[in-house]
């Protein structure tokens, strides 16, 4: 039996795949110590929250052309059992270390058998340790209805990783998962258990995309995510930079850079908080399809639409607001209620507000000025942008519809 402290090594370390908001230099500066286990996570109604997250086994079936678990990789394979792994968590959670627990796990020769196991994990959590607190619980591709319902019942939150933003890419890295069949409709079995009036999965579905590792653009990204917000009520995406791994097929592909993965995260918010759609956020991407490294997408999508601005700041309506590059929710909504008491007339009121003048100051004007007596509300040229239909999920993942 290898000892524990040897397969937290490995079955930590080998969970950083899965992205939750992990904070690298915390991890980094705890070495040494068992708090170098521990991931601080955002979950939701809450900042952030120190998470154990682990693998339950590094043995894969499955060949994911990036990953260090993939099947055939030689490389030493370790597994936890449910009670041990509760056990161990149990221990952190009494140190008041860690305060939920993301498990995930390899596909150990069946999909059914492994996350049962995961499940069994949980339950002893709940039932024979009475944790009631937050739980994020990997569903694997292909996992049988019976398992994904259980899954919903005792997680806060589960996820089923894409990976990949249409079938087609999906196809470059692994030759055995099916993304629609073996994910999408999943997907689609946790919302419709979640949308059942059972209170099940109270904290919804996520999902991930490794960036850069199937030749996908941006653009590629972001359709696909936009389809799983609007058809599976997503309540995040999440993007990890491809980073080589030895002995693996794409061992010789450069890394994505870490300024991608933050450019899709500009553009997810734009999608997800600011309530843009998916046709304007698609204008921030270039001609090969990709986010400019160098420019926020939001200053990228308002240099495009000209005709938007400038945007009276004192009788803009709040998604006029949100489209100037500077203002966010808070300050378009801070504007809003000022305006209801005194007009807004220099831009010292508006910095108060947190809005960031340096990048808003070009895209406004002030009551009173003459020409913004010429500018008309922009919300039919908005129409205009909108005007081809999203592809469904379906379209872009490869099943029937
Ligand atoms: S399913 Fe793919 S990504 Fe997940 S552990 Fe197995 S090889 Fe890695």
């Amino acid at each position: 039996m290898v000892e524990i402290a040897g397969r937290l090594e490995t079955l930590v370390g080998g969970a950083d795949f899965d992205v939750t908001g992990f904070d690298a230099g915390r991890a980094a500066a705890c070495a040494g110590s068992l708090t170098r286990f521990i991931h601080h996570a955002a979950v939701p109604g809450k900042q952030s929250v120190p998470l154990f997250k682990v693998l339950l086994t590094n043995a894969c079936m499955n060949d994911c052309a990036y990953c260090a678990n993939r099947a055939g990789r030689d490389c030493r394979r370790y597994s936890f059992q449910p009670d041990e792994l509760a056990k161990l968590f149990m221990d952190l959670h009494s140190k008041k270390l860690v305060k939920g627990l993301f498990l995930t796990s390899g596909v150990a020769e069946n999909t059914a058998r492994t996350q049962e196991t995961m499940i069994r994990t949980v339950e002893i959590l709940r039932e024979k340790h009475g944790f009631r607190g937050y739980v994020h619980l990997k569903i694997l591709p292909g996992a049988p209805f019976d398992c994904v319902e259980e899954a919903c019942r005792i997680a806060s939150r589960v996820s089923l990783n894409m990976e990949a933003p249409t079938a087609a890419h999906l196809a470059r890295l692994s030759a055995i998962k099916d993304l629609y069949h073996g994910i999408v409709e999943r997907m689609r079995w946790i919302k419709d258990l979640a949308d059942g009036g059972r209170g099940l999965v109270p904290a919804g579905q996520t999902t991930q995309f490794v960036a850069g590792a199937a030749g996908e653009s941006d653009r590629d990204i972001l359709r696909t995510t936009g389809a799983l917000y609007r058809e599976l009520d997503l309540k995040r995406v999440y993007f990890s930079a491809f980073r080589p791994v030895r002995q693996t097929p794409l061992e010789g592909l450069g890394p994505a850079s870490p300024g991608r993965e933050h450019r899709l995260y500009q553009a997810d918010w734009l999608l997800r908080v600011y309530g843009f759609s998916l046709q304007e956020v698609e204008l921030a991407a270039g001609d090969r399809g990709n986010l400019s490294l160098s420019k926020d997408p939001k200053l990228v999508i308002a240099a495009k639409q000209p005709w938007l601005y400038p945007v009276d700041i004192n009788r803009a309506s709040y998604p006029e607001l949100l489209r100037v590059p500077g203002i966010g929710p808070i300050s378009a909504r801070r504007i809003i209620e000022a305006r209801g008491e005194h007009s807004i007339f220099s831009l010292n009121q508006l910095r108060k507000m947190r809005v960031v003048i340096r990048q808003s100051a070009p895209y406004i004007w002030f009551q009173g000025m003459e020409e913004h007596e010429k500018q008309a509300s922009f919300l039919p040229e908005l129409e205009r942008v909108v005007s081809p239909r999203p592809a469904s999920l379906a379209a872009l993942c490869g099943g029937q519809g």
